[in-house]
């Protein structure tokens, strides 16, 4: 007798995404300063503050940008072509946030350590991902 094998998950699971750019305060903050700007000026997305000291799972200085599923396929290949030489760590939001990083996610550039342990495997319930408008306005439309 053969395992039934586990149905595939679906990608309605998918709430949103992050995409978290990596930068060392004394070298690369310029460069990331530069593509922030460009993101926020070409896509509608939610720009997350600067973070220089380490915060949740990431072990360096990073920032995040929060996007609906409908900016994936603009945004992520255009990270791909423009992200300055910085790595990015891009996840889908789910309920199993520890996969959603360590699992799911892709990366742009070199991959770096992410502290699992401190993330649930589960979400609490008061903690759904939320659907998060963008805050930012495009004004440039050369995608
Ligand atoms: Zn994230």
């Amino acid at each position: 007798m053969t395992e039934t094998p586990a149905a595939p998950r679906r990608i309605a699971e998918i709430a949103s995404y992050h995409a978290h750019i990596y930068y060392d305060v004394a070298t690369t903050k310029a460069e990331a300063e530069i593509l922030r700007r460009q993101i926020a000026e070409r896509f509608s997305v939610r720009v997350g503050n600067w973070h220089d000291e380490q915060v949740g799972p990431h072990r360096q200085s990073m920032y995040q940008i929060a996007f609906a599923t409908s900016v994936f396929a603009t945004l992520v290949p255009w990270l791909m072509l423009n992200r300055r030489g910085l790595s990015i760590l891009v996840h889908p939001n789910t309920d199993r946030p520890r996969d959603d990083h360590l699992i799911q996610p892709l990366w742009l550039g070199p991959s770096l350590p992410i502290r699992g342990e401190v993330l649930g495997e589960t979400l609490d319930e008061d903690e759904l991902p939320e659907n998060l408008p963008p805050n930012t306005v495009p004004q440039i439309d050369d995608v």
